[in-house]
């Protein structure tokens, strides 16, 4: 039967498997799933075997029915014998979903249990095809309780969505393993973060090292609105990069030119920088008055603030003050 698609077959197999003796199963499994993806379309048609997606699993469940008598066998052999084979596949199949099907269903059972609602989800397939998809269902479920502390709740109306990474399929893992409820709810405590929100991305923006550790370890506002003036000289502008960077670039900057060194440079981008981050300050929805005036304060902690800065600082805190 089908004797010119051996041969065909055998041709097209990644040459890994020419030849080569089958000596253990996933060796097995790799070269009965190259046979069924190199199998005409109409004669996999005529199988049942269409579905691109489940031919790995139709190779495993295949090869573990068939590894001790295809054991120290040569591939062009394995070939023959899928060719020769290929009613069963499907059969194998239909076979291990209805074997595996109660099973499914009495994990679903328990976890809906646990969970006290329904999940609806496909249990007429094979066991682990049902615990991927179930993971990916409960991944939905998993939520997030921010826990912010201090500084932090004052600051803000509602403090903006924090990037953090969570591990789902830890969790999910986690959860299948003990059917701990509470486990799908994570708990995030943001204390005093190393990102910073900035009043004018929206976002939490990377944090500095020297700042937070060195500089101010123990003033939150300070190491925050130092943060977002940094921030602000190397995101939201490009000049100032560039200016230190190429020198054909600082050239044309008339006011690097008239500076003595680069620090007069650093310290005029810095208060321009302050004062577009105090007035983003004022704008914001996220920040709750005392968190805009904590913070505008925070400017006079910093170093070299000029005259301009100095004085809308004063006048915001002051406007700040009387809402
Ligand atoms: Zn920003």
């Amino acid at each position: 039967m089908y004797e010119y698609l051996v041969e065909r077959i055998y041709r097209n197999l990644p040459k890994v498997f020419k030849p080569v003796k089958v000596n253990n199963k996933q060796i097995l499994g790799e070269i009965v799933y190259n046979v069924l993806l190199h199998i005409p379309r109409e004669i996999k048609k005529k199988y049942g075997l269409t579905n691109y997606l489940m031919l790995f699993k139709y190779a495993e469940i295949f090869s573990d029915k068939h590894f001790n008598e295809l054991k120290g066998k040569d591939s062009i052999t394995v070939v023959k014998f899928v060719i020769n084979n290929l009613d069963k596949i499907r059969k194998y199949y239909n076979e291990k979903v209805n074997e595996d099907y109660k099973e499914n269903i009495k994990i679903l059972e328990e976890i809906e249990n646990v969970l006290n609602r329904k999940i609806e989800i496909n249990t007429y397939t094979v066991k682990d095809e049902f615990l991927y998809n179930l993971k990916i269902k409960l991944m939905e479920l998993v939520k997030y309780e921010y826990v912010v502390k201090n500084e932090m709740k004052e600051a803000f109306n509602k403090v903006p969505e924090f990037p953090v990474r969570v591990d789902k399929n830890k969790i999910i893992d986690m959860f299948l393993k003990t059917k701990d409820h509470s486990l799908l709810t994570v708990r995030i405590v943001i204390d005093k973060p190393f990102r910073t929100y900035c009043p004018i991305c929206k976002f939490f923006v990377n944090g500095s090292e020297y700042l937070y550790y060195k500089a101010f370890p123990d003033d939150y506002y300070a190491y925050w609105f130092a943060n977002l003036v940094k921030h602000y000289r190397h995101e939201h502008i490009k000049y100032y990069d560039l200016t230190w960077r190429y020198y054909c670039y600082a050239e044309k900057n008339k006011e690097y030119m008239k500076c003595k060194n680069h620090d007069e440079y650093k310290i005029i981008v810095n208060n321009r920088a302050k004062r577009q981050i105090i007035r983003a300050i004022v704008k914001d929805d996220n920040l709750s008055v005392t968190g805009k005036i904590n913070l505008i304060k925070a400017v006079f902690k910093l170093q070299h603030n000029d005259e301009k800065t100095i004085e809308l600082a004063n006048k915001m805190i002051k406007k700040l003050q009387k809402t």
